[in-house]
């Protein structure tokens, strides 16, 4: 097994080994290359000391940084990249589900993969000895099989960060979690109370931005809820419509992986309907209604998004596309301006998208024609664009300084004039023509 080593990796492993150490790449960066893809960073581990490292590479002239001395790491800065050398490490007596109590290193690998969470992360390489696989991970990666390494239950008691991380590769990866590891995250999921609020961020991105994440979603609802109480609301709630053929949290999952894989679209489709338990109403016929829910999941929304510490942002974007997706779309040129104006062109982009997303939770029945009216929209936002057409305040052909010249005194006033024109243009009842403007406003306000 031959694994191109990325040249900074190689050659840091290869000075160490020169002096007499061992040294590997290690990780995810030999789960990637195995797997055929570009790696994010190489890590590397060895048998030398953390001071040992630092003076083998000050004495090359390579600059080296103490960044992790607890935990055995040295940064190495080579050729405007950085990497992690790690001396090999056990771990041993968690305190708090999270961290260990003390570092012992060994001068061993075997014993420094036994302590990686699972078996494909568990894999170490370098070009004298090939590839160093204890626990199978080659076949796993081949089988597309998550694995802890070790007893599972014992791996995600030391840290619970571990039951994250493993719902987060097999989305990401496309992996199926392991039965006796699935079981294990799921019945230590409480423990993830002692997982920081920022890792739980980190994590929860990944998951639900990952191609696998409708599995996920819908097999480890109950690991979700530990930090997300509120999904627990729309579970199986039936929404008696004849638009759906899901309860509420079914077409969640649907809309989600529906969405590109982008942070902001998949965490609005995860909350667009959160609020509709709330708005429930049942008519007569025995027809189910959520009239108000798009506010009220934005609310719920921003609560969450603002405990899970999201930037402002994006919970400003997330909720303000919660709050429009389930507005009525005209297909008049008018009515796309006005929406452009209100959005912006990106935001526009992204609610089409949050509408085609929702259609695909639907019954399958409304699809075709849906999916085509979206089409048609954008096919208008498109000649809207090309032609250069007037929607907002900054393609208007008079600037604020334009009204001064002819006599509009400077303060709001200038403001209301400016969205009074905007408004008639998007209207099609003025035209986007300086002179013609600025006739409209000498007869409309200067004359007495
Ligand atoms: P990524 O592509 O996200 O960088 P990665 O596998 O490289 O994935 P890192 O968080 O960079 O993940 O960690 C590097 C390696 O360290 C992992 O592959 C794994 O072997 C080990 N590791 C990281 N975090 C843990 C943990 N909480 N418990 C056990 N091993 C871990
Ligand atoms: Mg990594």
């Amino acid at each position: 097994m031959k694994i191109n080593l990325e040249s900074g990796a190689e050659y840091i492993i290869s000075c160490l080994m020169k002096n007499g150490f061992e040294a590997f790449a290690v990780g995810g960066c030999i789960r990637d290359s195995l797997m055929g893809k570009n790696p994010s960073d190489w890590d590397i581990c060895t048998c030398a000391t953390p001071n040992e490292t630092v003076y083998l590479f000050e004495n090359l002239g390579v600059k080296t940084f103490k960044t992790g001395m607890q935990h055995g790491t040295i940064t190495i800065l080579y050729n405007n990249n950085t990497y992690e050398v790690t001396t090999y490490r056990v771990e041993r007596n968690y305190f708090d589900s999270r961290h260990p109590e003390s570092v012992n290193f060994v001068k061993n690998l075997k014993e420094d993969l036994s302590r990686r969470d699972f078996t494909v992360n568990a894999m170490a390489y370098n070009n004298q000895i090939g590839l160093v696989d204890c626990f199978d991970g080659q076949n796993d990666i081949k089988n597309k099989i998550l694995r802890a390494v070790g007893n599972p239950q014992k791996r995600f008691s030391e840290d619970a960060l571990r039951i994250l991380r493993c719902l987060r590769f097999s989305s990401v990866l496309g992996f199926e979690i392991e039965k006796s590891t699935a079981k294990a995250a799921c019945s230590l999921a409480p423990t993830l109370r002692n997982i920081s609020v920022e890792r739980i961020n980190t994590e929860f991105s990944k998951i639900i931005t990952g191609k696998n994440a409708e599995y996920i979603l819908l097999n480890y609802t109950n690991i979700m809820t530990e930090f997300i109480p509120e999904i627990k609301s729309v579970i199986d709630f039936e929404q008696h419509n004849i638009h759906h053929i899901y309860d509420i949290w079914t077409h969640t999952v649907k809309t989600v992986i529906n969405s590109p894989q982008d942070l902001i679209l998949r965490l609005t489709m995860f909350f667009h309907d959160i609020g509709k338990p709330q708005c429930f109403t049942m008519e007569k016929d025995g027809m189910g209604h959520f009239y108000g829910h798009a506010d009220i999941s934005a609310d719920i929304a921003r609560k969450i998004l603002t405990r899970l510490r999201y930037d402002n942002e994006t919970i400003k974007t997330v909720t303000r596309l919660i709050h429009y997706h389930d507005i009525q779309l005209n297909k008049t040129e008018k009515s796309v301006k006005k929406l452009l104006n209100k959005l912006g062109e990106s935001q526009f982009d992204r609610l089409l998208q949050v509408k085609r997303a929702d259609t695909l939770g639907l019954n399958p029945i409304y699809h075709k024609e849906r999916l085509k009216f979206f089409d048609e929209i954008a096919e208008i936002k498109t000649k809207i664009l090309m032609e250069k057409q007037c929607f907002s305040l900054k393609d208007l052909a008079v600037k604020g300084g334009d009204l001064m010249e002819i006599g509009i005194p400077k303060g709001p006033v200038i403001g209301k004039i400016l969205d009074e024109i905007l408004n008639l243009v998007l209207e099609n009842k003025l035209i986007n023509d300086k002179d013609e403007i600025i006739k409209y406003v000498k007869e409309k306000f200067l004359q007495v």
